[in-house]
């Protein structure tokens, strides 16, 4: 494809464009070396109840420590290459892993969500991979969660459908993330079986001073709960955005505010100590 007649034109390039032709093919071969090297990790952020303040659980965020390259930096060349499928498949068992830790440490109501790019179910057989994770562990389908941002999934809404449609059949959950930033319409959404929606942070940032902001949150919480599908405010960094999340009967919320995402070492740690941060953030 496009790499092949990228070897022919690429003397034709020239400045800028040479330079990010070449900085790209780099990542590239970083990324195949960082597959076979086992160079990621995942950190954990925790998920709350917005009315009890409990943690239901976490989502697993991609870190590549080593080279300190944010996601944002390198999902996009990992999807266009197709080493998201190897580097997907590793995140995947690796939760699957850790689900069946939160069991083991007694937390087995823990929910884990782990984000997902449509080029892995479009190229491979994803369901037949996923069985086999589901088969080799011991949690219960239902505590995976899969996110796949609005805007992925409305690039070819049938396919997602049906795609949604298998996932849930297996008893896995399904949430939309970044919520808001794409295109659907409410009427796409109904087609899909949705168990969540995240609100994306660019609207939960400015909150407090945006009414705009404020009656778009407010639509989509009060949208989702007439879907019955949850809702989960993502980028909480202050009390005054809690306070009117809670007023709006938002379910889950996500942020600094509660914790950064957090290495595996430091889980256990933050979990034992959580009742310390509860207390701080959630009067009862
Ligand atoms: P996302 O799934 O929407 O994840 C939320 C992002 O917001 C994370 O960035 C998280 O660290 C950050 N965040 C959480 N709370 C706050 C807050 O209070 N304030 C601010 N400013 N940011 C907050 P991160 O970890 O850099 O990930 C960025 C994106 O990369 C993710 O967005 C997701 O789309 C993608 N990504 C991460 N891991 C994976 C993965 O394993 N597979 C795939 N396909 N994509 C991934
Ligand atoms: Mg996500
Ligand atoms: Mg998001
Ligand atoms: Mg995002």
């Amino acid at each position: 494809e496009a790499k092949n007649s990228g070897r022919d034109t690429y003397h034709l390039f020239s400045g800028e464009l040479e330079k990010r032709v070449r900085v790209r093919h780099d990542m590239e071969k970083n990324l195949r070396e960082a597959i076979s090297r086992e160079e990621f990790c995942l950190y954990y952020q925790p998920k709350i109840n917005m009315r009890r303040g409990e943690i239901t659980g976490f989502e697993a965020l991609l870190r590549w420590p080593s080279r300190n390259i944010p996601p944002s930096d390198f999902i996009g060349v990992a999807e266009e290459s197709g080493l998201i499928v190897p580097i997907g498949e590793w995140v995947i068992e690796t939760a699957g892993i850790m689900l069946d830790n939160f069991s083991k440490w007694g937390y087995g109501s823990y929910s884990l969500s782990v984000n997902l790019s449509v080029r892995q179910f479009w190229t491979v057989d994803f369901i037949g991979f996923l069985k086999g994770v589901l088969s080799r562990s011991h949690f219960p389908a239902h505590r995976l969660e899969l996110e796949i941002t609005e805007s992925q999934l409305m690039r070819d809404t049938i396919r997602s459908a049906h795609f949604i449609r298998e996932l849930k059949s297996m008893g896995v959950s399904v949430s939309v993330d970044d919520f808001g930033t794409g295109y659907s319409s409410l009427a796409y959404l109904k087609n899909f079986d949705l168990d969540s929606l995240k609100i994306d942070q660019s609207f939960i940032r400015d909150l407090t001073h945006d009414p705009s902001d404020r009656l778009i949150v407010r639509a989509i919480i009060a949208m989702a709960h007439g879907m019955r599908v949850g809702v989960i405010a993502e980028g909480v960094e202050t009390l005054e955005q809690l306070a009117f999340l809670q007023h709006e009967h938002c379910d889950e919320l996500q942020g600094f505010l509660v914790s950064r995402p957090l290495p595996e070492e430091d889980l256990l740690p933050f979990i034992k100590n959580y009742r310390l941060v509860k207390g701080a953030l959630f009067s009862d």
